[in-house]
């Protein structure tokens, strides 16, 4: 049984954090850390992500890209991801990060795919590039990734910055999108946190819409790295999934494993203290085959391109 790891991140620092976007976004470098101590933890390459892999007991990894510099501020590009996971063909595959208004985007996906081994699409950032995925400028994109038979990974929810919009990060643009594009194969990065029920609703509707269940521990205040203030996880983590697992059992074996920049192991972790915390409360338990299926079996209907 392999467990995939689909939402995992490489980048450099600074290489490819344009300007100060992202140090402000932060409010600047953590007062603990030095500037090299700060350069280490705001770099991930390879030996990093098969080192966290190991310790988690992941046995893949999808590495995928992100453009967005005025926003969160980070554009890695796609030759870099490319580069960086080609040593390791048995444990990493990639997928390559465009904005789909860049008139290039359609040209730049398909020489990712034909050309560099690019295996998905992904991470789109709607909210991060301004842009609605509704909007008919992104159709020759979905055309290509159509005719190239990979899937696309989006993070269509809403994103953090103060300088993104909510009118660019509607799931209601996404429903648009599964419904006028039905061979497509979308997985929605981070269940569409906050808004997971809107997005178990979108996928018992599209039998095309799948989700990445990556940050939703770090969302609950589950977190060492940068430990969030939330009193109880319930709300963030606990009750998502036990809505998802509630609406008609088709919808029940389209969510995939993933960890994002949250080491896989405390992500994992995470995800174990669900039912514990359930049963606490006296609710209806999540089927432990369910789970087994979210980290060994649910990716192998979306990322046919990566070998079992
Ligand atoms: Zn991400």
């Amino acid at each position: 049984m392999t467990i995939l790891d689909c939402h995992v991140h490489t980048w450099l620092y600074p290489d490819h954090y344009p300007g100060d976007v992202f140090l402000k976004f932060i409010g600047g470098r953590p007062p603990g850390l030095s500037e090299a101590q700060f350069k280490e933890a705001s770099t991930r390459r390879a030996p990093r992500i098969l080192k966290e892999m190991k310790e988690a007991g992941v046995d893949k990894a999808l590495v995928v890209g992100l453009k967005s510099g005025t926003t969160l501020g980070m554009d890695v590009p796609n030759e870099f991801v490319a580069k960086e996971v080609k040593s390791y063909p048995d444990k990493l595959s990639w997928a390559c990060a465009v904005n789909f208004l860049d008139p290039n985007a359609p040209a730049e996906v398909e020489r990712c795919v034909k050309d560099l081994g690019a295996v998905a699409l992904g991470e789109i950032g709607p909210g991060y590039g301004f842009f609605r995925i509704d909007d008919e400028r992104c159709f020759p994109v979905y055309e290509v990734v159509r005719s190239l038979d990979v899937p696309m990974c989006i993070h269509a929810g809403p994103t953090i910055p103060s300088n993104t919009m909510l009118k660019y990060t509607d799931l209601e643009a996404l429903d648009s999108v599964c419904a006028n594009f039905p061979e497509l194969k979308i997985v929605l990065c981070h269940f569409g946190e906050p808004h997971c029920e809107e997005a178990a609703h979108l996928m018992a509707k599209h039998t095309n819409l799948y989700a990445d269940i990556s940050m939703l521990p770090f969302a609950a205040g589950i977190s060492t790295i940068f430990p969030t203030t939330v009193s109880y996880p319930y709300f963030a983590l606990d009750h998502p999934l036990l809505f998802y697992f509630s609406v008609p059992a088709r919808n029940r074996d389209k969510l995939i494993f993933g960890s994002d920049v949250q080491h896989p192991k405390e992500a994992i972790e995470g995800f174990q203290g669900v039912n514990p915390r359930l049963e606490k409360m006296g609710l209806p338990k999540i089927p432990q085959d369910a789970f087994d299926r979210i980290f060994h079996e649910n990716w192998k209907q979306v990322f046919t391109k990566i070998k079992a």
